[in-house]
């Protein structure tokens, strides 16, 4: 297989203390997660809405492992300010372009956390009238949830440590590292 984008060491991989996903691992959560969308939507021409920011790298892998012809789409919300605690409060900043209505709505986020950004989105798409709505999230940390939501494809357990790296920003750096990890102590004082 050829690869789009050569491997790089990426210079912030020494403020890590820990990798929990490597890029390998990544890959292949993304490309079983795909192949069940793919089976799940066949004829059916979903509406994929992936959640900026956080969301973009997730959302850009996975498209691509969609096989059946689909639409994609972006949303932005935001719930944390430039720390680590959700502040609780959702901001919608970004609606879709497309016109939700009738169509089979994806929503392709990074994680979950508190589920507060996820169980607002999807309130929010709901009221305007989609065939169907679903929740793909790449992490899911079950042990901070305050709201429950139902996501149909979970990719990865996350542990309750704030993870960085593949679209999740610390104050907007370190999106871009292939892996996901956790951020060393120090970086944070
Ligand atoms: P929730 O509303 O479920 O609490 O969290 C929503 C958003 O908070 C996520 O989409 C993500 O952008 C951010 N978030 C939650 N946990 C983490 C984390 O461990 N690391 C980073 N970088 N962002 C997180
Ligand atoms: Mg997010
Ligand atoms: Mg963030």
């Amino acid at each position: 297989a050829t690869q789009s984008v050569q491997a790089v060491e990426h210079e912030q991989t020494k403020d890590l203390t820990k990798v929990l996903f490597t890029e390998e691992e990544i890959k292949t959560c993304v490309n079983q997660m795909g192949k069940r969308i793919s089976e799940d939507y066949a004829g059916k021409n979903p509406l994929v809405v992936g959640v900026l920011t956080g969301g973009y790298v997730f959302m850009s892998d996975l498209a691509r492992t969609i096989t059946v012809p689909h639409v994609v789409d972006f949303v932005k919300c935001s719930s944390y300010g430039s720390g680590t605690e959700s502040s609780g409060k959702v901001k919608f900043q970004l609606e879709t372009s497309h016109s939700i209505e009738g169509r089979h709505v994806i929503v392709v986020e990074d994680i979950i956390d508190t589920g507060l950004t996820l169980s607002n989105l999807v309130a929010h798409l709901s009221t305007m009238g989609p065939a169907s709505i679903e929740v793909a999230s790449l992490l899911d940390k079950k042990a901070r949830r305050k709201v429950e939501v139902k996501a149909k494809y979970v990719g990865l357990e996350c542990p309750d440590e704030f993870v960085i790296g593949y679209g999740l920003d610390y104050d907007g750096a370190y999106r871009s590292l292939p892996m996901i990890g956790i951020l060393k102590p120090e970086v944070y004082s």
